[in-house]
């Protein structure tokens, strides 16, 4: 593997594709046994979770169901910033398993506003699976529950995650070289 390059910044193979199929594989059976006697419903937030989504589901070895939501950003009137409203969720999910999957949880603002939606819908079992979960960067009350890697604070891109719209395609993770 070789680094690759997108708008004059360099970036390094950090996680390859087979590893990430293998602990796909570990996931989706940790799902499955938490999710035993329902039906759980993966509610994938786009754009950057559809491949670790599309994977995922198809690992989960029962019946499940999924379905897309997309998250549009608006200014808020409250001093927190950026307000994010959740559009696209046509299913009723009271009393549901619900899995949100995420392709990355930073700092959780956005994971963190998403339950709070989510929850006033009062499914029974709100769960969090995402790719990659950086601990250090946390600064909301958010626990993911199903983690594909934890990782440094460092910028990664590939598998979903994009730097500008662009390299969601690469089918492994990168990670920005620093100085180069
Ligand atoms: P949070 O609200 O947890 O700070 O950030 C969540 C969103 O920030 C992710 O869904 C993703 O769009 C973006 N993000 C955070 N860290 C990274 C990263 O290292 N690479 C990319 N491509 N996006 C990131």
């Amino acid at each position: 593997m070789k680094e690759v390059h997108y708008n004059g910044l360099t970036f390094v193979p950090y996680i390859e594709n087979e590893k990430i199929a293998a602990r796909i594989k570990e996931l989706a059976k940790v799902i499955k046994r938490d999710c035993e006697g329902s039906v759980p419903l993966f509610i994938c937030v786009l754009n950057g979770a559809f491949p670790f989504a599309a994977d995922l589901f198809r690992e989960v070895d029962m019946d499940a169901e999924i379905t897309f939501i997309r998250l549009k950003s608006y200014q808020g009137m409250q001093s927190s910033g950026v307000v994010k409203e959740v559009i696209g969720l046509s299913e009723d999910i009271k009393d549901r398993t619900v899995i949100i999957v995420e392709d990355i949880v930073d700092t959780g603002k956005t994971i963190h506003n998403l339950m709070e939606d989510l929850k006033k819908k009062q499914p029974a079992k709100l769960k969090i699976a995402t790719l990659l979960f950086k601990p250090e960067a946390l600064v909301c009350d958010v626990k993911p529950d199903y983690v594909g890697f934890e990782i440094p604070k460092k910028f990664v891109i590939g598998y979903g995650l994009d730097l500008d719209g662009i390299a969601r395609n690469l089918k492994d993770v990168y990670q920005l070289k620093e100085n180069a």
